[in-house]
């Protein structure tokens, strides 16, 4: 047992003692297509910490449904309304655009930081001497707040605090985007009866970025598609299980790989 909210006492001090390390998996309620749940990011990163726990020890976190986003800059340049195909007059925070029937759950950055340096020091006075923030929402603002947060709390050699992206490097470096094929082949891994790539514009029809909120990495970092709409082979459609059950697979145990590099750095006694 590694989820932490169904332990009992005991069986968190046992863990405790045989591997010191809390996971904190995190993310926000965010908009991801018509076709995806919400909670993603978050459910993400849950399990990608489960995977990790159960095989270098551990317990993990109940999942925090909470990340931070920004208003989009109007352009041109990375993240920017123009790069997305947006009108340069509406205003935009993350991932939420104009025509979205459903708001993300953003929280404001600062409130955001307080939430999460608290988990961090219950975590470090319970005595746990690696703390994990699992991160599943790829936003630049998002990423910045949890690695100051780490390097603030961090107390090497003895008590260490440290950032982990959920997602591996692309090995082409585009990135995972956003709702696109990765994250949708993620899903289909994860919960694929909540997955409905029916719900998107049928195949060779256009899928633009501004009309659904999916994006390629690309085009988050200023390179968008001519048309700004995905390109065809980053479409949520040719994603499959198969490939979100390699990607978690392959994730987990990039973290388990960390986790125990981390335990094995800490000083003994
Ligand atoms: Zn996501």
């Amino acid at each position: 047992m590694v989820r932490y909210e169904l332990m009992r006492p005991d069986e968190v001090a046992d863990a405790r003692r045989r591997t010191p390390v809390a996971y904190v998996p995190l993310g926000p309620l965010e908009w991801h297509g018509p076709h995806l749940p919400l909670g993603l990011d978050p459910l993400h990163a849950h399990e990608v910490a489960l995977r990790a726990a159960r095989e270098v020890g551990g317990v993990v976190l109940p999942a925090l449904f909470a990340g931070t986003e920004t208003v989009r800059p109007a352009g041109p340049g990375p993240q920017s309304l123009a790069t997305l195909g947006l009108p340069p007059d509406v205003r935009v925070v993350g991932m939420d655009f104009p025509g979205n029937p459903v708001s993300s759950t953003y929280i404001e950055e600062s409130a955001f930081g307080v939430i999460v340096r608290e988990l961090v020091r219950n975590l470090l006075e319970a005595e746990f001497r690696v703390v994990v923030l699992v991160n599943g929402h790829g936003a630049v603002n998002h990423q910045a707040a949890l690695r100051r947060i780490a390097a603030e709390t961090d107390r090497p050699p003895s008590q260490r605090v440290v950032y982990h992206l959920a997602f591996l490097p692309d090995p082409d470096a585009r990135g995972p985007g956003h709702a696109a094929r990765e994250e949708t082949a993620i899903a289909l891994g994860l919960f694929p009866e909540r997955v409905r790539t029916d719900l998107l514009p049928p195949p060779g029809a256009p899928l633009y970025y501004a009309e659904h909120g999916i994006v390629d990495a690309p085009a988050f970092d200023g390179h968008p598609s001519p048309d700004f709409a995905l390109p065809q082979d980053e479409h949520p459609r040719t994603a499959t299980p198969e490939q979100g059950a390699s990607i978690l697979e392959a994730e987990g145990r990039a973290l388990a790989r960390s986790v125990r590099e981390l335990v094995t750095s800490l000083p003994t006694g």
